[in-house]
């Protein structure tokens, strides 16, 4: 696998925490030298610190750009593609991770200011970047060259009550990545998607507006997944021969089957 990813360059928003996070340092531990890595979420200190830990003790030579991105503003995205150096220009593979669940309320009850953020991160933020990155892809010989892996959930396959926009957001992703990997089949664009259940992360702090002891809740009494568990699985699926496409994943701990 490793020399699949020799000379790659892989962006992934969300870096800063979680399952974005891991995936950062799967890559950098999976590849070969020649690695490049564009690290992209709000928090640009984190990224920095990430970044500076990656080059100094994974080494191998993997270099690592962190970048400022708030994927629910559509103009920031429009346009980074060209203010990136030109080292990391050539982008081959796009995770589009950074997604959030905010509150947990019926229907009725939702604030509509978490609606909108809910559907601008999880869903257009993820269309927005797909639309920045694909032209990098398609301008490839032989129809053009790239993977796309978004991260979806199995709330978009199994809804649950009080989760009504989260679910709707990653039933969406789900939908958007099927039709896009119909679009792609003349290319050699993969278009992938990984779906984790339960993954113990900065989630579910989110979800409850910072309260630690509420999202600690979630986890007691059960095994979440690690976020590594599902960086292993990004990785591996971005090392596959070209010609092979692990369209679908679902990943989640035993107590949830
Ligand atoms: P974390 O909260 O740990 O990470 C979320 C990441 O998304 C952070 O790096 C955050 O960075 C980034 N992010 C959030 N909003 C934005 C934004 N507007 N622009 C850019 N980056 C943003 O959660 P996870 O690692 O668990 O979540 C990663 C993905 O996995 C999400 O898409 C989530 O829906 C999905 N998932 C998670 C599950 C779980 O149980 N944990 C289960 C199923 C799916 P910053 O705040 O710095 O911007």
């Amino acid at each position: 696998m490793a020399n699949r990813l020799k000379g790659k360059t892989v962006l992934i928003t969300g870096a800063s925490s979680g399952i974005g996070r891991s995936t950062a340092y799967e890559f950098a531990r999976t590849a070969a030298s020649d690695l490049k890595l564009i690290l992209t979420a709000r928090r640009l200190e984190t990224l920095q610190e990430i970044a500076a830990d990656i080059e100094k003790n994974i080494g191998k030579g993997v270099k690592v750009y962190p970048l400022k991105l708030d994927v629910s503003n559509v103009q920031e995205i429009q346009g980074f593609v060209e203010k990136l150096p030109q080292e990391f220009k050539e982008i081959d593979v796009l995770v589009n991770n950074a997604g959030l669940v905010k509150g947990v309320a019926k229907a009725p009850e939702i604030n509509p200011l978490d609606i909108n953020t809910m559907i601008s991160t999880n869903v257009t933020g993820l269309i927005a970047m797909t639309q920045a990155v694909l032209p990098i892809f398609l301008k490839r010989p032989n129809g053009g060259a790239g993977d796309i892996i978004n991260v979806g959930s199995i709330a978009g396959r199994e809804p649950y009550q009080g989760g009504s926009i989260y679910c709707a957001t990653k039933a969406a992703v789900r939908s958007f990545t099927d039709s896009l990997r119909r679009e792609m089949i003349s290319t050699r664009v993969r278009v992938i998607e990984v779906d984790p259940g339960q993954v113990e992360t900065e989630f579910s702090v989110v979800r409850f507006y910072g309260d630690k002891e509420k999202a600690d809740a979630v986890y007691a009494g059960c095994d979440p997944l690690t976020p590594d568990d599902i960086a292993e699985v990004i990785v591996f699926t971005a090392g596959r021969r070209e010609n092979v496409v692990i369209a679908d994943t679902l990943i989640f701990p035993q107590h949830q089957a």
